[in-house]
């Protein structure tokens, strides 16, 4: 039974692939944009494309603002948050559908109850969002710029795709599903241990190549490293070595290369 399971599988993938084909001509464009892609093997590539046509057939993509989304702004945004699950596969994104691309930023209003109980209100700036059971949402201008704004560690998408990622166990404390109990533990020693050391560093005001932003929470911690993770790897491995091995055991992907 599994054998014809798999088969059918195969087969119904077969045609989503089939049914959104990326042109080589956008596919060619996506990797010139964005280096941090076109850096991988060919083998990676091969699989990153076939996962992008996938997440195309699966996912509702849909312009803010009146923003026309083309081929490749889809393709663009699709191939990257690809990334991360290049070697997990698209499950961990099955729990959302929408994807909302605003033309810019957001300028949301938000607010909290301080330990007072007096509700505090501020406007808050938004380059992307990710809300269990979705829609996911990104500025189109930051996801354009990531070819260029790799080089500081910042990608949006993968940003908001790991905190998908990390409340697939319905929590956002910047840790993913894992296998064990173990594992789990693991983690947070290794993510806290680094987390604390991190916000002692921007504290202190040291130059850091992960975003300061990770200061704010573990949750955002987890974000921000696996940006840095998969767009400035040789940076972020020198930096966090532990946490790169983390990561890396995690995605199952060595981007800065084997040791
Ligand atoms: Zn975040």
């Amino acid at each position: 039974m599994r054998g014809l399971w798999q088969r059918l599988r195969q087969r119904s993938e077969q045609r989503a692939v089939a049914r959104r084909a990326i042109p080589d001509t956008v596919w060619q464009l996506t990797l010139a944009r964005y280096p941090f892609l076109a850096l991988r093997d060919a083998a990676d590539l091969v699989e990153l494309r076939r996962l992008t046509s996938l997440f195309l057939d699966s996912k509702e993509f849909s312009g803010a603002h009146g923003l026309q989304l083309s081929d490749d702004m889809v393709v663009a945004i699709a191939a990257q948050a690809c990334l991360p699950v290049l070697r997990l596969g698209l499950r961990p994104y099955d729990g959302f559908v929408g994807i909302v691309v605003h033309p810019d930023e957001v300028q949301v209003r938000r607010e909290f109850v301080d330990d007072d109980g007096i509700v505090h209100e501020f406007d808050d700036v938004l380059a992307g969002e990710a809300m269990e059971g979705g829609p996911v949402m990104l500025s189109w201008r930051d996801v354009s710029e990531a070819g260029e704004s790799a080089e500081w560690g910042y990608n949006v998408v993968v940003h908001e795709f790991a905190h998908v990622l990390d409340m697939g166990d319905g929590l956002a404390d910047g840790i993913p599903p894992l296998a064990s109990v173990a594992e789990r533990q693991r983690w947070q020693a290794v993510l806290m241990a680094d987390y604390e050391a991190f916000c002692a560093r921007v504290d202190d005001g040291e130059e850091a190549s992960l975003d300061p932003y990770g200061t704010e929470s573990p949750e955002e911690f987890f974000a921000v490293a696996s940006e840095a993770f998969f767009v400035a790897p040789h940076d972020m491995r020198a930096e966090h070595p532990a946490l790169y091995e983390l990561l890396a055991g995690y995605y199952r992907q060595h981007p800065a290369g084997r040791p």
